[in-house]
């Protein structure tokens, strides 16, 4: 996107301060490069949080039209939310599983569980006689993370409980790796190992292990199923290695001042950063209550938080203050930072993992963690949106 250089013309007058920009087109891209990586199984999409921080109604809209089906959300709430965006053959299994009392919720908005517990199991078989069939669900068996589904032992009661069994409809057997993202962990082949075991005990039924990490451990894990997320959104799923998906989140900070300063003067906050030079630092209108995390802030250690301004990489300098945030812009020629010019936080040339690794954290919670006062433009979201209401 060239328009990091770009300078701002016109209104809205919003857009002098933080941009998002979602280029749909890259999802709907990544969606269709993590589908041929785990063919012949299906690949859905994990569009919980509000698509990562991302938008779920544009999001979802365009990974419908480029043929996603299957979507996973946390919360029944995200559910009918989702409901409301997507067509009625759209399969929305909420991760969190049943939550008490809210089955016929679920039922309404046609959303299908993912049980992960017995209690859980009966309520929904219980509630399914009472509506008039069994209701379609998944079972989320737990084989090592530890987090959320039945523990093996809950499981061989489920299958012996033929009561419940008889009344519930499974669409789906799934589990969740621990550690996807590093590829020689011990634990994805035991976990590998205890999903086959499962699984035997319920030949039929379709599977799910692999979540964006997974899907690159190989044909092994991609089962019938698989549920990428951050790989959608741009994260890198086998890193270190090169990503290989497009970058989908764009956010800017736009230059509101320029100035000289002298060696031996201090910027920002507690005066943490001193010039040792003679420094032309830029003061760009993106701050923590835009969701640029404050431990960006300049540190002494791991080198600096680096943005890109003009033609380079430019260092963080000082602390990042709720609103502002400054940055050494030196090297930059001068006509190519001005008031008005901005700044790629994130975006082509400069990874969201990258900056995440920075603030010390991961892209995911960097994304989900995203202010309301970016302005949020999407690119290719129009024809998209459209798409998806009209199919
Ligand atoms: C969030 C989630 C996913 C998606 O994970 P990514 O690492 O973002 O690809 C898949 N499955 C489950 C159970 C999840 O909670």
């Amino acid at each position: 996107m060239s328009s990091s250089n770009a300078h701002i013309s016109g209104p809205p007058s919003d857009l002098a301060g933080a941009i998002l920009t979602v280029d749909l087109d890259a999802i709907q891209e990544n969606w269709k490069r993590l589908a041929a990586k785990a063919a012949p199984a299906e690949c859905g999409a994990a569009v919980k949080g509000n698509a990562y921080g991302l938008g779920v109604e544009q999001v979802a809209a365009a990974l419908w039209a480029a043929g996603c089906r299957t979507f996973f959300v946390a919360r029944p709430m995200e559910g009918g939310e989702l409901r409301a965006i997507l067509p009625r053959e759209a399969v929305i299994y909420v991760l969190d599983g049943l939550f008490p009392g809210q089955a016929e919720f679920y039922a309404g908005e046609d959303l299908r569980p993912a049980l992960i517990t017995l209690e859980e199991a009966r309520e929904w078989a219980a509630f399914g006689t009472q509506y008039g069939r069994n209701l379609p669900c998944a079972i989320h068996v737990d084989t090592g993370i530890n987090r959320l589904g039945f523990s093996t032992g809950d499981f061989e009661t489920l299958l012996g409980d033929n009561e419940i069994m008889a009344r519930l409809n499974l669409t789906l057997l799934m589990s969740h790796l621990a550690c996807a993202d590093e590829p020689n962990h011990p634990l994805n082949g035991r976990q590998k190992t205890a999903f086959a075991a499962v699984r035997q005990r319920l030949p039929g039924v379709p599977a799910s292990l692999a979540n964006s990490s997974g899907i690159f451990l190989g044909a092994e894990y991609t089962h019938d199923l698989v549920r990428p997320g951050i790989a959608l959104y741009g994260g890198n799923p086998v890193a270190p290695d090169s990503n290989p998906m497009l970058p989908v989140a764009h956010l800017q900070g736009t230059v509101l001042q320029l100035r000289e300063i002298q060696a031996g003067e201090s910027v920002g906050y507690g005066a943490t950063w001193r010039a040792t030079r003679p420094t032309r630092i830029a003061i760009l209108g993106a701050g923590y209550k835009d969701g640029v995390p404050r431990s960006l802030s300049s540190r002494a250690t791991n080198g600096p938080a680096q943005v890109y301004i003009g033609d380079r990489r430019c260092p963080v300098i000082g602390r990042i203050s709720m609103d502002m945030m400054a940055v050494d812009v030196t090297q930059v020629p001068v006509d190519l930072c001005r008031r008005g010019t901005r700044a790629e936080l994130i975006g082509r040339n400069i990874a969201i993992d990258e900056t995440a690794e920075w603030a010390g954290t991961i892209s995911y919670e960097l994304l989900t963690r995203l202010g309301q006062r970016f302005t949020r433009l999407y690119s290719g979201g129009e024809s998209h949106f459209s798409k998806a209401l009209t199919s």
